[in-house]
């Protein structure tokens, strides 16, 4: 089961979330802010985390911040879910560490498209070391043999 930490502190866009990406098969956690965030990045060791920009305690900038200081955490795929769409907003997003944008409101075809792209970059990032995993293999086979 793959794993993934909504970080949100909007309730409704919460559940929004986790019905999307349940209805996928993904394993959901959930924390609602930044602080509750670093701690259940440690607690479910999640493969990704949808991170908001806007939330309290610590802000989603000041959470990724964090957690590209963290070696541990130098593989862990962090989107950014936000509604801040002004010009140079994306830049600055993806300057400060994060591997993905979202904005809101949030397409579900997007959400699934980003998650495919970084799940399979950090799976055969993962799978690099040991080679046993089947499957998988046949995935990233036919992923690089299709121009489609
Ligand atoms: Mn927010």
């Amino acid at each position: 089961m793959i794993r993934i930490l909504v970080a949100e502190d909007n309730a409704v866009n919460r559940e929004l979330l986790r019905e999307l990406l349940e209805a996928r098969g993904y394993t959901v956690s959930e924390a609602c802010d930044g602080q509750e965030a670093l701690h259940m990045i440690e607690q479910v060791k999640p493969e990704l985390l949808l991170l908001d920009i806007g939330m309290p305690v610590l802000d989603g900038f000041a959470v990724i911040q964090r957690i590209r200081e963290n070696p541990r955490l130098a593989l862990l795929p962090v989107v950014a879910v936000t509604a801040y769409a002004m010009r140079g907003d994306r830049e600055k997003i993806l300057q400060s560490g994060f591997d993905g944008y979202l904005s809101k409101p949030l397409n579900p075809s997007s959400l699934t498209e980003e998650l495919d792209r970084l799940l399979t970059k950090r799976a055969q990032a993962a799978g690099q070391g040991h080679g046993d995993q089947s499957g998988r293999k046949d995935q990233a086979a036919g992923a690089s043999g299709s121009g489609a």
